[in-house]
């Protein structure tokens, strides 16, 4: 399980959430069998899901995170709950490309800098709220920083790191969210700036076996950091064959009278986990009589 922690500076002007999202992106790389580089974007992107769905208040809240930066992995989404829970579906997972300039795993080059990150918060309104920002850098965590400025005009600072393997497989990986609370108390900003020049990147953090703990505090330093709660979340998808008959009902009765025509087996594979639902065509006509 990843283990998410959120701190507060003792005058309440600054919170800090990090968390150590290790398990939840080894598990992603299972499921989608992620390129080096895909497992960097990805990982990074539920990295930051699972920190902004964790600031999210009740049960059924919803936060969906999207990249589409035209890049070779095409859109990358995210689905977080209030718990920081995280799943991700992936157009190409298998899309890479050689370092960077850096030596760095190409991040940017593989998501694209040419299109949208787009947050959407479904807190069971009748509406999901949306907001949407061109990508500046594809990188993607000064993109959820730019998205915070712009979109929700909250000083973020965000940080997100996936260290993979030679083999493929996920070293470690986290991220942290420093995040400013009204009214804003400049004397901490200039703290914040400090801070966040002397912090190591995420992946040496957790390389050098720092907990998410200790990274929220690093964050806070000089500002009294306290711990305000912990809690471990993980991968983790809510697909059912219930909801899968939903889906196939919303097809309609002429699509469904040609599925269960033309096949004898339908086969539905969730984007999210991989589970694979089967309809038999007797199944696809009982459906029918539902709608
Ligand atoms: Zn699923």
């Amino acid at each position: 399980m990843s283990k998410i922690v959120r701190a507060l500076s003792a005058d309440g002007s600054v919170l800090c959430s990090a968390v150590d999202s290790t398990d939840a992106v080894r598990r992603l790389h299972e499921i989608h069998g992620t390129s080096a580089t895909a497992s960097a974007a990805a990982g990074r992107l539920i990295t930051a899901a699972s920190l902004m769905g964790a600031m999210m208040k009740n049960e059924n809240d919803r936060l969906t995170v999207r990249i589409s930066g035209g890049g070779p992995i095409g859109n990358i989404t995210a689905v977080a709950d209030h718990m920081g829970n995280v799943k991700c579906s992936i157009d190409n997972p298998f899309a890479d490309l050689p370092p960077n300039g850096a030596g760095k795993l190409d991040v940017a080059g593989v998501v694209g800098t040419d299109g949208y990150l787009t947050v959407i918060r479904d807190l069971g309104m009748k509406e999901p709220y949306a907001g949407q920002i061109p990508i500046i850098s594809g990188e993607i965590a000064e993109d959820i920083t730019q998205y915070y400025a712009v979109s929700e005009q909250i000083p973020t600072v965000c940080a997100l790191g996936v260290l993979v393997d030679t083999d493929l497989s996920i070293k470690c990986a986290g991220g942290y969210l420093i995040q400013l609370v009204p009214p804003i108390n400049e004397a901490a900003i200039d703290v914040i700036e400090k801070n966040i020049g002397k912090m190591q990147s995420v992946t040496h953090m957790l390389t050098e076996n720092m907990t998410p703990e200790q990274i929220a505090l690093e964050g806070l330093a000089g500002l009294d950091g306290e711990i305000l709660d912990e809690w471990e979340a993980g991968y983790f998808c809510n697909c059912s064959r219930e909801r899968t008959e939903r889906i196939l009902a919303a097809l309609g009765k002429s699509e469904l009278e040609r599925l269960a025509e033309e096949q004898p087996e339908t086969e539905l594979c969730c984007h999210f986990c991989g589970k694979k639902y089967r309809f038999s065509s007797d199944e696809i006509k009982t459906l029918i009589q539902t709608i």
